[in-house]
């Protein structure tokens, strides 16, 4: 049998089913542990990380990443939709990078009212 996601073969009492899908451990795995914003054992393990290696503030983001954290800091509250325009991103992919800034530390959102604003940690 192949695994549904990356298609290597594997063996039946390899195979996990995640909602009807035959996947591989490693797959499997993957599928049950998307980024979650507000997971704080994902928020230890990203802080732990970067403290072995000896990184803090911006350092070890990507280029987007720094962008994103630059342009919060730059207008110092804005709202999901704004920074989505601005850097001209899908709301998907802001959601996957916020995660990570939110992991890290960096980044964080606060409710106000309705509106859901990102500030800096
Ligand atoms: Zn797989």
């Amino acid at each position: 049998m192949k695994c549904t996601r990356c298609q290597e073969e594997i063996l039946p009492q390899d195979s996990y089913d995640y909602y009807g899908q035959t996947l591989c451990e490693d797959c499997y795995i993957a599928a049950l542990q998307p980024p979650k914003p507000c997971d704080p054992t994902a928020v230890a393990s990203a802080t732990a990380t970067r403290k072995q290696l000896g990184q803090t503030g911006t350092a070890g983001l990507t280029p987007l990443q720094q962008k994103i954290y630059a342009y919060i800091k730059e207008k110092g509250k804005v709202t999901k939709e704004e920074v989505a325009s601005f850097l001209n991103l899908p709301p998907w992919e802001l959601e996957r990078q916020f995660a990570v800034l939110r992991h890290c530390e960096l980044v964080k959102a606060t409710k106000e009212g309705q509106q859901i604003f990102l500030t800096l940690w």
